[in-house]
């Protein structure tokens, strides 16, 4: 049984591995198939992003008789919402103020943006999509969450994107300073991965009863 993801991150791979690998599937990656995703990611949410990113790579296995029986297709797609500025930069969230534009300055534009807005109003999470194809053709959705607060200041190195600006009151730290490992955790990704774990194993349970 194959998982094949939709995505060109060692990172993430290892992170999706180490979840999705526990059942005994062999988890690949598009690039180990030697596929790019070349799709246009233009959906307005998240799991469209993420079905389009999967049903891309889906629908190129199977032209290309390359697609196993029990092979499961799975894309992610993941953002960054501000309540205050309406789930901005959310499905823009690479692309917002430019995807070559440092984070350095798009997390400064944000704090400047939110400057004089008090904590009670500086509401934020990180949300992952996942969405797997099954062999049959047909898709179904996970998704996790991180809430927090937007900082007021960027603080800590670790982590990527808009880690710095992200603040969690209950660790009182930003997600850049709590450490890859213990973000891993308890990170949107992670949680909408072991949501996908149960959904898959469900219907490997069903298909056998
Ligand atoms: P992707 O869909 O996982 O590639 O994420 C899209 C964009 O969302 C990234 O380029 C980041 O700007 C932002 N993002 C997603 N997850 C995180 C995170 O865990 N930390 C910081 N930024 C994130």
């Amino acid at each position: 049984m194959r998982i094949i993801f939709a995505t060109q991150n060692k990172g993430k791979l290892a992170e999706i591995r180490a979840i999705l690998g526990q059942d005994g599937y062999e988890v690949v990656s598009m690039g180990d198939l030697g596929l790019k995703a070349e799709a246009e990611e233009d959906g307005e949410t998240f799991s469209e992003n993420a079905e389009i990113k999967a049903r891309e790579i889906y629908d190129k296995l199977r032209a290309e008789g390359r697609l196993e029986d029990h092979d499961i297709v799975m894309a992610d797609d993941s953002g960054f919402c501000i309540d205050e500025l309406d789930g901005a930069p959310g499905v823009h969230s690479a692309r917002f103020m430019g995807h070559d534009t440092s984070y350095d300055i798009k997390n400064a534009a944000i704090l400047e943006k939110l400057r004089d807005v008090p904590d009670d109003r500086r509401g934020a999470q990180f949300i992952c999509s996942i969405c797997a194809i099954f062999p049959d053709g047909h898709a179904e959705f996970t998704e996790g969450m991180l809430k927090g607060i937007v900082a007021h200041e960027a603080k800590g190195d670790e982590g990527f994107g808009y880690d710095p600006i992200f603040f969690l009151p209950r660790y009182g730290k930003t997600t850049a300073e709590l450490g890859d490992q213990f973000k891993n955790s308890v990170s949107h990704r992670s949680q909408a991965l072991h949501a996908m774990n149960e959904l898959i194993r469900n219907n490997a349970l069903e298909h056998r009863s």
